[in-house]
């Protein structure tokens, strides 16, 4: 058993000729929170679309769980329990809150026990279980991101990977959110968060990386990078 969950090595992506991701290394090991952090255009994105499989690397290898994930498709990996909370949330609006949670689990067989997740997801989020039968574009950004959560956790994820989850959302807003995740980490999945609010993210990150023109320059403790001179004057604004 290895307690590496997520294994990223040299990986590189292009679109057409232009290169934006060139070096990435990171990891992600088995409880933690890990915060990808860096400037609009540093390739974060990008990261997390190759390693959820959206897009194909040209060089580098990414492995989940000890296994290399190779030329595997999307759903196959949400299959296995890497599921990713897109950027903007992705949310069907014209579909019912219910119905967006319910196609978090369209993969899965196990109807009986995706109607029980289904009931924890409304738990743990109880103002989607007031809203369920509402259709999702009346939500509020907040709402919305936690519906995304909501419908991430219901493919039963061992690695979540949320891009810019505190996104167009209000202070007290990203705080609600932030907790959330946390609890969901608590509970036993793993997360690789990217954010432009850095300061957020190194707060509740075990570990954080920083990246720069498509390269991991700098990892340590998501406290360290919180006091780290450079950290502090090109990320938390002084
Ligand atoms: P942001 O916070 O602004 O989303 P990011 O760190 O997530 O930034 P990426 O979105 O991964 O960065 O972009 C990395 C580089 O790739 C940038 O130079 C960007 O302009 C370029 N890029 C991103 N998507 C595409 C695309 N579909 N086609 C061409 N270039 C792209």
């Amino acid at each position: 058993m290895t307690d590496v969950t997520l294994a990223v090595e040299g990986l590189a992506v292009r679109y057409g000729h232009i290169q934006a991701v060139q070096q990435v290394d990171l990891e992600v090991r088995a409880g933690e929170i890990v915060a990808l952090i860096g400037a609009n255009g540093a390739g974060k994105t990008t990261t997390l679309n190759a390693v959820s499989g959206l897009l194909k690397p040209s060089a580098g290898a990414i492995s989940f769980e000890g296994k290399g994930l190779g030329r595997l498709r999307p759903q196959e990996i949400v299959r296995r329990g890497l599921i990713q909370v897109p950027e903007g949330r992705a949310i069907l609006t014209t579909l019912s809150v219910r119905e967006n949670l319910e196609l978090g689990a369209y993969s899965r067989r196990d109807r009986r026990e995706a109607a029980r997740d289904l009931e924890a997801v409304m738990n743990r989020f109880p103002i989607l279980r007031d809203r369920a039968s509402l259709s999702a574009g009346n939500l509020s950004g907040g709402e919305q991101q936690m519906l995304a959560i909501g419908r991430a956790l219901m493919g039963r994820p061992r690695l979540l990977l949320l891009d810019e989850p505190s996104m167009g959302l209000a202070p007290l807003v990203v705080q609600e959110i932030f907790l959330i995740l946390q609890e969901i980490n608590r509970a036993g999945t793993s997360l690789l968060l990217v954010e432009q609010n850095a300061r957020q993210a190194l707060r509740v990150a075990h570990r954080g990386y920083v990246l720069e023109t498509g390269r991991t320059v700098l990892t340590d403790t998501g406290e360290r990078l919180l006091g780290n001179p450079r950290v502090v004057e090109a990320y938390l604004g002084g």
